[in-house]
């Protein structure tokens, strides 16, 4: 009998963009070739369904005005939702939904959109879009999202993430809140190609857009091990699959990453 986890998927219809569903496809079929059933839940606005039985969460990247179609019923969800995070729900927030599971992102129009605070940080719209193939390095990152007590048996194959990026928000994180990682390439959270993304417990934002996990197979795997472990406080034993794909892919990211210009307009 296959174990089972359950992901419920925000706002689909609203929040989607370049190919974020990219994202639950590789957690759909990562699971499945682990034999693990993933259900999949698609959550939108005023669709009432509890957290309790969900083991990760889902919300892509938006156009501003995307973003203030969700607002109002994601932040009637901030409580749940945070509550679940402290008890170590596993979520995956792209771009503009890693900016509303913030305080807030202020929009080019200096319009206030406001976040759930899952992680401390605010997003401010900058003068120039940020736009571009992205590097980053989660070695050093790594080491402290992964409570290697409870893994000892899993070990990331890569520590590099591969991506693509376009926003205009520049989120400056918090005390509370770790970077995913550091920018080998590309212009990150501030535009200033230090740092990517945000970490809280097992949330993860990024503005990492492609989609993220197909070409970064390894982070895949990372959210199934943290779910799973949430749910039946055991590690789970991953046999290896023929990534051979995707790590073509990747690799061929980070080549045409390190050679292509970043461009902000
Ligand atoms: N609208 C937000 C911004 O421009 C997020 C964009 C996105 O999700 N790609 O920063």
């Amino acid at each position: 009998m296959n174990k089972k986890l359950t992901l419920a998927h925000f706002y689909p219809d609203n929040m989607n963009l370049y190919g974020d569903l990219g994202n639950i496809v590789t957690l759909l079929k990562r699971c499945q070739w682990q034999n693990i059933d993933l259900e999949i839940i698609e959550i939108k606005k005023t669709d009432k369904i509890g957290l309790k039985n969900v083991d990760i969460i889902f919300l892509g990247g938006g156009q501003d005005q995307g973003q203030k179609i969700i607002a109002d019923d994601l932040l009637s969800r901030a409580d749940m939702i945070k509550e679940e995070i402290e008890k170590g729900l596993v979520a995956l927030t792209i771009c503009g939904g890693f900016q509303l599971f913030g305080k807030y992102f202020q929009t080019a129009e200096n319009e206030r959109i406001p976040g759930i605070s899952v992680f401390d940080c605010y997003t401010t719209a900058g003068q120039k879009r940020l736009i571009g193939n992205v590097i980053v390095d989660t070695e050093q990152s790594a080491k402290e999202w992964l409570p290697t007590a409870e893994f000892p048996h899993y070990k990331p194959s890569r520590t590099t993430l591969v991506g693509f990026e376009n926003h205009s928000g520049q989120t400056i994180l918090g005390d509370n809140c770790r970077p995913l990682g550091k920018i080998i390439k590309g212009f990150g959270n501030q535009g200033d190609s230090k740092h990517e993304g945000g970490v809280y417990k097992n949330a993860f934002g990024t503005y990492l857009h492609g989609s993220l996990l197909p070409k970064n197979p390894w982070f895949a795997d990372h959210l199934i091990a943290l779910a799973y472990f949430r749910r039946y406080s055991v590690e789970v034993m991953l046999h290896e699959l023929d990534d051979s794909v995707e790590i073509s892919a990747h690799e061929a990211a980070l080549l045409r990453a390190e050679t292509a210009k970043t461009v902000s307009i």
